[in-house]
C-alpha cells in the first residue's frame, strides 16, 4: 500500500504538472505579454522536428468518442470485431477495410494472425541489436517507459543524451514537458501511457535519424505496437509521424487530424515537445494547438476534459 506521504507527493506533482502545462500553453488566463495573432497553421519550423512538404495523404475520419479510461485493459486485437460494451472502443472509420471474412470464400478461412512476441523478448533483441551504424555509438538502447497495458501510446523520434544515459525514453527536458502534457490530460505518465520512440539508439549529436536507420529499426516498433495494442497513438513530430504513417507531409499540416496506423489504430499527429520548448514567435500558438490535439485524444478515449479550477 502506498504511504500517505508518497501519495500526497504524487498528487502534488500531478497537480503541479497540470497547472504548469495549462499556464505554459496559455489555456489559462494568466496575462503574459501581448496576445498572439490568431493563425490556423503554425509556420514551418526549421529544425529536426520541422515539417517537410509531400504528396497528400488520404484523410482518415475522426474516431467517435468512446467511454473508456486510458488505463483500461488493452482492447481485443484489431482483427477481431469491436466488442459492443461500455468499454469498447468506438472507432469505426467509414473507409476501414472490410473484415477478411466478408470477401473470403467459405472454404478458405483467413489464416490466424501470428501472435505478437512478448515485449521482453523484443526488448532483449533490441538491447543486443547491431543492425545499424548507431549501435557502436550508443551507451544503451532505449526501449520504452510507462505501462504496456495503457490505452494510449505516445511515440517520439529517438533517444537524446539523457535517454541514452538512463535507458528510458523522454527523461530529459522534452520528457519533462511531455509529462506535464500527460498530467494536464489528467493521466499519470507511468500508469496511463506507454512511451517509446521510432528508433531505439541515440543518433550522435542528436541529429535526425537517417532514413536507413529508421527503416532498420522500425520493425521493432511495429512489433512493440502489436504487443501493446494501444487504442490510440499520439505521434509527436515529423519523424514519428512520417515513419509511422509513411508520409512526408509536414507536422504543421498534419497535426490535429486523425490518421490510421495500419488502417485500424487512430493516430493523432502533434508537435514534438522539443519543438514546443524552443523559444519562437509561434511557440505559444503551437502549445495551444498541441493542447487542442491532446484534448481530441482525451475525447476519443472518453476522458473528461480536466475542469478549470475555481479562481
Ligand atoms: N526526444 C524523443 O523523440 N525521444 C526521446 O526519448 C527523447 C527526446
Amino acid at each position: 500500500m502506498t504511504e500517505p506521504r508518497e501519495e500526497l507527493a504524487a498528487i502534488a506533482a500531478s497537480l503541479r504538472a497540470y497547472v504548469e502545462w495549462h499556464v505554459d500553453s496559455g489555456s489559462w488566463g494568466i496575462p503574459r505579454g501581448p496576445k498572439p495573432q490568431a493563425s490556423t497553421h503554425a509556420p514551418v519550423p526549421a529544425d529536426a522536428h520541422a515539417p517537410a512538404p509531400a504528396p497528400a495523404h488520404a484523410p482518415a475520419p475522426a474516431p467517435a468518442p468512446a467511454p473508456a479510461h486510458a488505463s483500461a485493459p488493452a482492447p481485443a486485437p484489431a482483427h477481431a470485431p469491436e466488442p459492443a460494451s461500455a468499454h469498447a472502443p468506438a472507432f469505426a472509420p467509414a473507409h476501414a477495410p472490410a473484415p477478411a471474412s466478408a470477401h473470403a470464400p467459405a472454404s478458405a478461412p483467413a489464416p490466424a494472425p501470428t501472435p505478437a512476441r512478448p515485449l521482453e523478448v523484443i526488448r532483449a533483441e533490441v538491447a543486443a541489436c547491431t543492425k545499424c551504424a548507431l549501435a557502436p555509438t550508443r551507451n544503451q538502447t532505449v526501449f520504452s517507459r510507462g505501462n504496456p497495458e495503457a490505452a494510449l501510446c505516445i511515440i517520439g523520434e529517438a533517444p537524446g543524451a539523457d535517454e541514452d544515459a538512463q535507458g528510458l525514453p523522454f527523461v530529459g527536458r522534452a520528457g519533462q514537458l511531455l509529462d506535464k502534457m500527460v498530467g494536464a490530460m489528467g493521466l499519470d505518465p507511468e500508469r496511463d501511457v506507454y512511451v517509446c520512440n521510432i528508433i531505439k539508439c541515440r543518433p550522435p549529436e542528436n541529429r535526425r535519424p537517417e532514413p536507413d536507420e529508421i527503416a532498420t529499426c522500425i520493425p521493432y516498433l511495429h512489433e512493440q505496437l502489436a504487443a501493446v495494442s494501444p487504442r490510440v497513438i499520439v505521434a509527436m513530430g515529423n519523424t514519428a509521424v512520417g515513419a509511422l504513417l509513411g508520409t512526408k507531409i509536414g507536422i504543421t499540416k498534419l497535426r490535429g487530424q486523425w490518421k490510421l496506423y495500419k488502417g485500424k489504430v487512430p493516430v493523432m499527429p502533434t508537435y514534438h515537445p522539443s519543438y514546443l520548448l524552443r523559444p519562437s514567435a509561434q511557440q505559444r500558438e503551437a502549445k495551444k494547438q498541441a493542447w487542442d490535439d491532446l484534448q481530441a485524444v482525451m475525447q476519443t478515449l472518453g476522458l473528461a476534459a480536466p475542469s478549470r479550477p475555481k479562481a
